[in-house]
């Protein structure tokens, strides 16, 4: 074994070796993959080999597209089978409402390049011959569903990435792993010592256990999951002789199973209702190539929906049942990335769809160790997601929850219950009282929606129950003043001498002068969106940025990832410690002035201006900004004085009709000012011209901010795409985010987020098109449930075009 490697990958799994490929080819060869025993030794060997294109996630849909174009590739160059039969399969829904889920799949398949057709119950019948048709309303036929040997899959990537130069070591079990005063990490294996640049964690079932060894409790938990496999069977047998080809598969959704063939026989999977997590706390080392105990009963429930699905299998005995563990991060999927704190240290772990994802995994870390970028849009899987709130209990719960559900729909207005409530603010229970229906962001507790007694929300695709209510909270901001609970941001606090010039150099804004705000771009090298802030100097070499609540961890890594070595700049991430409150609408600023001795006229707190200020007893920063695009402010305060600023803010708001507004009234608000959001509309995939952000970009300040070159080079040519507002001619359901845009017939961009401007009264979408047709009005038409709907530009905002209200 060799003693220096530019990169170490703990775990010979279908990710370690993807990863290790992925290396390789992209020119790094020192590097060395350790397992402790064979390669395949945790979840891959006994893995059904399933592989499939479509996720939750269109950009992880991306990556799961590639990874089966892959499988090709690698067999080509190492020599090894891999077994793929990319029997295509078929998506069954047996209600309505999965139906309507399933049209929206096939709507971002369309701009992924992924082939999909809805198609009819008996159609489906027709190319899987063992459904009942009568029991599904209709289905989804996918031509990129098949499977593979798994253990196959693996070698040919270990194979492959040996002929490239990288190396693997088998049953060389790393029991340490030690950062060294340089930088470098000592890798501490049973038979000695590796020095690395980098390590990768692709320890699959032992994730956790290689996390520890640098400090690190990974939100990973492995579940037991079962599969059985049929004897042979004459329908099997007599569709492969009719045809001459495999039956394909099939994922039921409503009985959260999946099938396909197995030899002449079936395999069936279960995600059951009555699930079981394996080694809770820790995974055992002496643990490998065994497999569990199945239980029979846990899955009986699921079963008596399969053999009713597909009655064929009343009619033929079980030959085995494999019951085997295998990881989870708490929303499903991959964690990836490097972690905050931990140079050189990178995860790839968390995959449970390891067939599907592996190869995808495996680009996107080699793209980021090297390039420094992975290459694509990654967030779903990045493990900056997660924050230490996802503790051991959390993950617990979530993954359990995801597990159950794992085929389940999940309605655009559907919060999940487990492990909630987990992070709540001072005002929690006063906006419970008052009937908030709470959603969640980065695990803290956020009001979607304000509920009269008795009415709660319907799931639905549609218009549901809270649609007259949050027209109302609407209203009560454009007519007079609302007040909403913004603590969900990310907030930051920079200070030190050297503070100016840093942020200068990581923000394209131009800074603001002392007690005023700015709205501040992040871009990366290439010039792509990495954050979007609003930043504000409170003087005294202290400045305040208020960001995505959900990328608080993500942006904290590249933060720091970029401080300067002389500790002349401090950043730190105020989290809780900082909460928030907003109040916005024409009587906000009357209203404001009734709980302050602070002078808040226009002349004297202009709009972007920020103060400290007391509200009522309560010491707040002050920013004159809000969301809404109305004249409002957001007021930060400490968590001991949220409660009496709101007591102070709701008592003066009395003589004003002061309403209490959520996050979905926020967006209804935001969407007919134009208005985008991280994470939406802003990703680090887009340009700042693109986004429509170039005009808070000081292309001409001297100081050499990160990815000035390349803006000013999108500036030149004028990126690929540009951000776009919508009116759509929907009727009784509203664009999410996700749907395809077509125009003239074709489909060339996609949604990034929509709903209703109850205030304009008109259906609203946001969304990216070709810059080619980006100054059309007229010919685009988005895909909502199925249908196309007609789509028109809407260039000025519907609200304010002036940005009167906002400045008076
Ligand atoms: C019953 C079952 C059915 C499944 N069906 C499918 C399917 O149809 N399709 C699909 O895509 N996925 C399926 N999966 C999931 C799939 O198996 C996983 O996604 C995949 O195996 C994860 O691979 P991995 O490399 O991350 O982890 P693992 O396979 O667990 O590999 C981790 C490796 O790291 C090694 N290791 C750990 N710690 C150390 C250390 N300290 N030193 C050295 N080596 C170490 C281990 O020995 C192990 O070989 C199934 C899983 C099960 C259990």
């Amino acid at each position: 074994m060799k003693s220096h490697a530019k990169v170490v990958v703990i775990g010979g799994g279908v990710v370690g070796c993807s990863v290790l490929f992925h290396l390789a080819r992209h020119g790094w060869t020192d590097v060395v993959l350790l397992e402790r025993d064979e390669l395949t030794s945790g979840s891959t060997w006994h893995a059904a080999g399933g592989m499939h294109t479509i996720n939750g996630d269109p950009n992880v849909a991306k990556l799961q597209k590639y990874t089966i174009s892959l499988y090709k590739e690698i067999e080509e160059l190492s020599g090894q089978a891999t077994g793929v039969h990319l029997t295509g399969g078929v998506l069954l829904a047996a209600t309505e409402a999965r139906l309507d889920w399933l049209r929206g799949v096939v709507s971002k398949g369309r701009y992924l390049g992924i082939d999909l057709e809805v198609i009819s119950a008996k159609e489906a019948a027709e190319l899987m011959p063992l459904i009942d048709p009568r029991q599904f309303v209709g289905a989804v036929r996918n031509k990129e569903d098949g499977h593979l040997d798994p253990s196959g899959v693996t070698h040919a990537y270990a194979k492959a990435a040996r002929k490239l130069g990288a190396e693997v070591e088998r049953f060389t079990k790393v029991e340490d792993i030690v950062r060294r005063p340089d930088g470098l990490w000592r890798v501490i294996t049973n038979k000695g010592e590796v020095v690395a640049e980098h390590v990768v964690n692709a320890g699959g079932l032992w994730a956790r256990e290689v996390g520890r060894m640098v400090g690190l409790e990974l939100p990973v938990l492995a579940m037991e999951h079962m599969y059985l496999i049929t004897e042979d069977m004459p329908e099997v047998a007599d569709w492969n002789k009719k045809t001459g080809t495999e039956i394909i598969h099939a994922v039921d959704f409503d009985g959260e199973l999946y099938l396909r063939q197995e030899r002449g026989g079936m395999l069936m999977g279960t995600y059951e209702k009555a699930n079981k997590p394996w080694s809770e706390f820790s995974t055992p080392w002496n643990f490998g190539h065994e497999l569990l105990e199945p239980d029979i009963d846990r899955i009986a429930p699921s079963l008596e929906v399969g053999f009713r699905h597909f009655p064929a299998f009343q009619n033929t005995g079980i030959k085995q049942i494999i019951n085997g563990p295998f990881t989870f991060a708490p929303d499903g999927n991959p964690l990836v990335g490097p972690v905050r704190g931990l140079p050189g240290f990178w995860v790839a772990c968390g995959v449970m769809a390891g067939f599907s994802q592996g190869g995808g995994v495996g680009l996107a870390l080699s793209n980021w160790m090297i390039e420094g970028d992975p290459g694509a849009d990654i967030w779903a899987m990045d493990v900056a997601r997660y924050g230490d709130w996802a503790t051991m209990a959390y993950t617990n719960a979530k993954v359990r929850e995801n597990y159950s559900r794992r085929f389940s729909i999940r309605f655009p207005n559907e919060e999940l219950p487990a492990g909630r409530p987990l992070k709540t603010t001072p005002v929690y229970d006063a906006l419970s009282a008052k009937g908030a229906q709470w959603g969640v962001a980065y695990g803290l507790e956020v009001p979607l929606w304000y509920a009269p007694e008795g009415v709660r929300d319907e799931f639905s695709w549609r218009r549901s129950s809270d649609f007259d209510h949050v027209a109302k909270e609407v209203a009560a901001v454009r007519d007079g003043v609302g007040l909403s609970e913004i603590s969900s941001f990310a907030k930051y606090r920079v200070t030190g001498q050297g503070a100016a010039a840093w942020l200068d150099q990581m923000l394209a804004c131009k800074l603001p002068k002392p007690g005023r705000l700015t709205l501040a771009p992040m871009l990366k090298e290439d010039g792509k969106l990495i954050g979007d802030f609003t930043l504000a100097n409170i003087g005294d070499e202290e400045w305040f940025i208020a960001g995505s609540g959900v990328a608080e961890q993500y942006h904290m890594r590249w933060f720091e990832a970029h401080l300067p070595k002389d500790g002349s700049v401090r950043i730190e991430a105020l989290g809780q410690r900082l909460t928030g409150l907003a109040i916005a609408g024409p009587k906000a600023r009357e209203m404001l002035a009734k709980v302050t001795r602070a002078d808040v006229s226009n002349a004297a707190f202009p709009f972007m201006a920020v103060a400290r200020m007391d509200i009522g007893m309560a010491p707040c920063l002050v920013g004159r900004v809000s969301y809404t695009g109305d004249l409002g402010y957001e007021i930060w305060v400490a968590p001991e004085y949220q409660r009496a600023a709101y007591q102070a803010l709701m008592a003066a708001g009395e003589e004003f009709g002061i309403g209490l507004f959520g996050s979905r009234a926020l967006n209804a608000l935001r969407l007919e000012k134009n208005y985008g959001s991280w994470a939406r509309e802003y990703r680090p995939i887009y340009g700042p011209l693109e986004a429509g952000l170039d005009r808070f970009v000081a292309y001409g300040k001297e100081a050499d901010f990160i990815g000035k070159q390349a803006a000013l080079a999108e500036r030149m040519h004028g990126g690929k795409l540009r951000l776009r507002a919508f009116i759509v001619d929907a009727d009784d359901a509203d664009v999410i985010g996700d749907e395809a845009i077509w125009h003239d017939g074709v489909v060339r961009g996609w949604v990034t987020s929509g709903g209703y401007a109850h205030n304009s009264r008109k259906p609203v979408a946001m969304g990216y098109v070709p810059k080619e047709i980006a100054d059309e009005v007229d010919g685009f038409e988005i895909e909502l449930l199925g249908k196309r709907h007609a789509a028109r530009v809407q260039a000025a905002p519907l609200f304010d075009a002036n940005f009167e209200r906002m400045r008076a």
